[in-house]
């Protein structure tokens, strides 16, 4: 008959913020606010994921070519190799 309303008027989410916790930058390894769109180090518009600079596409690293579009990438050699 009566649907049992719950009061959620005036809830607090006051400790329950979304994190902001930090998170490394897959280019440099600074570790960045998590929701940045920028590096502040290296400047990099994807810290947390890599994107075909062509057609934007989100790209697994280490990929040659964006699998969208072709275009080469650009392939970060190792590091410890000089
Ligand atoms: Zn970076
Ligand atoms: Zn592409």
């Amino acid at each position: 008959m009566s649907a049992r309303v719950f009061d959620l008027g005036g809830y607090n989410w006051e400790g329950f913020t979304m994190a902001t916790y930090k998170k490394p930058c897959i280019h440099c390894g600074e570790f960045v606010e998590g929701d940045s769109s920028f590096c502040p180090k290296c400047a990099s518009s994807s810290p947390f994921s890599f994107h075909c600079p062509y057609c934007a596409k989100e790209i697994e690293r280490g990929y040659a070519v964006c699998p969208n579009c072709g275009a080469q990438q650009q392939i970060t050699k190792r590091e410890g190799v000089q």
